[in-house]
């Protein structure tokens, strides 16, 4: 790899540093931004027996064929949680809408629409989507066969299926990369004990530094205060409860680290499944020994060695996925919701911030004796590309390959280690549930936020991020559980969806950060080594993936 040592070709960190500006460029300028909706607009609420509707009319309307929009709810409170702007309103009472505009995403086969407005001066926002145009309600169908797809619109297209691309080629080296990965690791291990002590560390490690995570979210959540007062806008349907207990998230999790048939298990993806299953084969072959041991021992080698070559291939095209996905990510975000929930905003990338370049650091440097700055430098391509996926899974062949060809630490390790922290380790997402929760709760009237309460916020924070899946939204979706723990609406989530995948990239890039450090903490204790007595192997770095 020519990485620091030749200036033929640049770092891929580098690279990929530069694909991120340039594309988060470029799609602010293929941003084609909102379309005035126009003509007179009327909204109307009426209560009867079975609930609350709202609806918005063009003017003068006299058929269907006007609605602009419709939403029935089963009671006020869930009509509220919707629509916190329009808390004051009457049972049956018309509303003045205001700029009125709305942005046209389209995608290969679908196509939606983000319709925001005032109601009674408040800003409210609502997704429109349909698999293709004719399929949208009348209204929005002739909207946007007036507002054709410009060259802009194109760009925006290509971009996310150039980034879709690149994410099924993570997605298809993710699974035989952790089965090799694994057994070959467990399979190194040998029968010494050193297994266990290592499973040992892992778990406080984890659950120490998602505590830690959930600490800063809630300390900074009450000094900023960012709900206090906050104008919320409406709108945006609430995601799919997961419909869980707490309990029920812990047992399920633990009935996952036994699957009925493993094959299955690996056909869907369920790394808890796959990485049991892997460190039983790796214990067996270590049991079996011998011949048949030794020959399963080097197969799985051989296999981990091709899986890890093919993995370096597909992320040496990572500065194109990540110039792709930054297009599409700053091309079709309007700027509006960004102001309106800033200062939620503002507290949850602080606290990120403080939790990877403090708490993390100081753990690395401390515990794990190695450089943070160093170590964060080694690894950047797997940081930014979680920054750009949002998915800690999708980076896990990357996150693997930088641990091991980057920083100099063994397979035992990190194919252990990441995998499952990929999984179950979301120091992100914990803290992100933490202030997201709490902001609702700030917002919401007559809410009292008592300290038994915000603890029950914190606990089932850490259960949530456990069960939140390594992809895009997943702790919005975990979200319910805390939501349900205190009492708060589930539709409360529908204010803060729009602005949910800017943070999700910000906390899945610490989720990734924190399995990486966690590779370092766990790998100086089984490894017995540092990078002060290990430093990169410039053979093992010439063959980085990627580079
Ligand atoms: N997207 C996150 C991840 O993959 C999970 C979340 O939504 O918080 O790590």
């Amino acid at each position: 790899m020519s990485e620091d040592k030749s200036g033929a070709k640049l770092a891929l960190h580098i690279r990929i540093l530069i694909a991120m500006l340039g594309g988060t460029v470029a799609g602010v300028l293929v941003n084609t931004g909102d379309v005035a909706v126009d003509g007179e607009i009327n909204a109307r609420v009426v209560e009867s027996t079975v609930g609350f509707q709202l609806s918005e009319q063009i003017a003068g309307a006299t058929s269907p064929e006007d609605q602009i929009y419709s939403a029935s709810f089963g009671d006020r409170d869930a009509f509220v949680a919707s629509f916190p702007d329009l808390a004051e309103v009457d049972a049956t009472d018309t509303i003045e809408v205001s700029n009125a505009r709305a942005r046209i995403t389209h995608g290969i086969s679908s196509v939606s629409i983000t319709w925001q407005r005032e109601h009674n001066g408040n800003p409210a926002v609502t997704t429109i989507s349909a698999a293709s145009v004719d399929k949208l309600p009348p209204f929005w169908k002739n909207f946007v066969q007036k507002n054709p797809p410009g060259v802009r619109d194109h760009v925006t297209t290509a971009a996310k299926c150039l980034g879709d691309l690149f994410l099924r080629l993570l997605k298809m080296v993710t699974v035989p990369l952790i089965f090799t990965s694994l057994i070959t690791g467990v399979t190194g291990l040998g029968a010494h004990g050193r297994f266990g002590s290592m499973f040992g560390r892992t778990i406080v490690y984890y659950m120490a530094t998602s505590l830690l995570a959930i600490t800063v979210g809630l300390i900074l959540v009450n000094i900023i205060q960012p709900g206090a007062g906050a104008i919320l806008p409406g709108g945006g349907k609430a995601l799919e409860s997961p419909d869980q207990g707490l309990i029920e998230v812990i047992y399920n999790q633990i009935l996952r680290l036994i699957p009925t048939n493993p094959f299955s298990a690996m056909a869907g993806g369920e790394f808890l499944s796959i990485i049991s299953f892997a460190i039983f084969v790796g214990m067996f072959i270590n049991v079996v020994g011998g011949d048949h041991g030794r020959r399963m021992k080097e197969f799985f080698e051989s296999a981990f060695a091709v899986m890890m070559k093919m993995t370096g291939w597909v992320i040496s095209l990572a500065p194109i996925g990540v110039a792709a996905f930054m297009i599409y990510a700053t091309s079709t975000q309007g700027l509006g919701v960004f102001q309106t929930l800033a200062k939620y905003m503002l507290t949850v990338f602080l606290a990120l911030v403080i939790h990877a370049t403090v708490i993390l650091a100081i753990v690395v440097g401390v515990v794990g004796r190695r450089n943070p700055l160093e170590y964060a430098r080694q690894m950047s391509p797997a940081l930014l590309t979680a920054f750009s996926t949002a998915s800690s899974n999708a980076t896990l062949p990357l996150t693997m390959s930088c641990v091991e060809k980057r920083a100099g630490i063994s397979n035992e390790t990190s194919s252990f280690v990441l995998p499952l922290g990929a999984t179950i380790n979301m120091d992100g997402t914990a803290l992100y549930e933490v202030v997201a929760v709490l902001f609702i709760a700030q917002a919401t009237p007559g809410f009292d936020l008592t300290v038994a309460q915000q603890i029950t916020i914190a606990f089932t924070a850490l259960i949530a991020s456990v069960g939140a899946a390594g992809i895009p939204h997943a702790g919005l979706v975990m979200m319910a559980i805390v939501l349900q723990a205190v009492g708060l609406p589930l539709e409360a989530q529908g204010i803060i969806i729009a602005v949910d995948r800017i943070l999700d990239m910000c906390r899945t890039s610490v989720n990734v950060w924190s399995d990486s450090c966690g590779c370092a903490v766990v790998g100086t204790a089984a490894d017995g080594t540092s990078v002060a007595d290990s430093p990169e192997d410039p053979a093992t770095e010439d063959s980085a993936p990627g580079d």
